[in-house]
């Protein structure tokens, strides 16, 4: 059942989607599941996995970048291990001229994550982070981030947050999603606008042209398994569309994630078991 979120779990079949969508026109992020391990060994092993997964990209001839987690990496045993292990990964990303994201998890990973993120870009480019838009610290991250010239995926966010944090309303994470989306899309800088949302979709669409901001200076992204119809519709009119593609063993996470944020999808799921 996690097949609908998840590509597999093994590089190959990640692989295989990524090819499939670059055969229709769409961008790809891969991401090997995993977060907060819990021993080094558990660490290093994971950064070979994303070693091994931009040489396969370059090999494979793949349009795809990789996104990654910070305690899947060791963030929670020492921030300066997790740097080492991610400046590691991001010189065999530029390498490649590819790139590496930084995905964004729970709050109390958000200042260690920016943290990390601007140490390694002091040495290398290639690599970016996340926002997202239910935080209230957020505006703050983007101003100070575009100061660096950082690339920034925005996002509204996947993690139960507590109202000290983040906007507990629906409405208020959108109307702060069109607010950080209005700050980034006239950058100057390459940022990816990652929702499924038609609401979102169309005030980027509206502000890119207020701003003559062209379709090749942002990207759309989208999860695998979700709204494949609003994808092949913006690649169709001409949009950049970026899909994250999950794979690995570690799915579970990701999956329930994914469950939570919709309850149809909970629906799907136990009519999926009982057939
Ligand atoms: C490329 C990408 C990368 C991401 N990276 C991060 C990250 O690093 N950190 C983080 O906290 N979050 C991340 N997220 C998740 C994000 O924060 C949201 O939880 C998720 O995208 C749902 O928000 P939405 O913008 O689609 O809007 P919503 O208002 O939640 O959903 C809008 C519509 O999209 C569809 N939809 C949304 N989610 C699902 C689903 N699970 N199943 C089926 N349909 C769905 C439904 O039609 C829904 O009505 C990422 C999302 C994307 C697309």
């Amino acid at each position: 059942m996690s097949h609908r979120f998840v590509a597999g779990e093994e590089l190959d079949e990640a692989i295989a989607a990524a090819r499939a969508c670059n055969d229709q026109g769409m961008l790809v992020s891969l991401d090997y599941l995993g977060e907060n391990v819990a021993t080094t060994e558990d660490a290093q092993r994971a950064r070979d996995a994303y070693l091994e997964v931009f040489d396969r990209i370059a090999a494979e001839k793949l349009n795809a970048n990789v996104s990654c987690k910070l305690t899947q990496l060791g963030l929670d045993m020492s921030a300066e291990f997790c740097e080492g292990q991610v400046l590691s990964i991001v010189e065999r990303a530029a390498s490649y001229e590819n790139f590496l994201r930084v995905d964004m998890e729970g709050s109390i990973y958000t200042e260690r994550t920016i943290d990390v993120v601007k140490r390694v870009r002091a040495k290398s480019p290639a690599i970016g982070t996340v926002i997202q838009s239910y935080l209230y610290r957020s505006e703050q991250d983007v101003q100070d981030l575009l100061e660096y010239g950082c690339r920034m995926r925005l996002c509204k966010g996947a993690y139960k947050e507590p109202p000290e944090v983040a906007f507990p309303k629906k409405e208020d994470v959108d109307a702060n999603y069109v607010k950080l989306m209005r700050m980034l899309l006239p950058s100057g800088i390459y940022h990816g606008i990652a929702t499924h949302d038609p609401k979102m979709i169309a005030a980027t669409i509206k502000c890119a042209a207020e701003k003559t901001v062209s379709k090749d200076e942002f990207e759309f992204q989208m999860l695998y398994g979700v709204r494949t119809d609003l994808q092949r519709r913006l690649v169709r009119d001409g949009f950049r569309v970026r899909i994250y593609i999950p794979y690995g063993r570690d799915w579970f996470p990701y999956f329930m994630r994914r469950l939570a944020e919709r309850p149809a999808n909970v629906g799907f799921l136990v009519r999926n078991f009982f057939r």
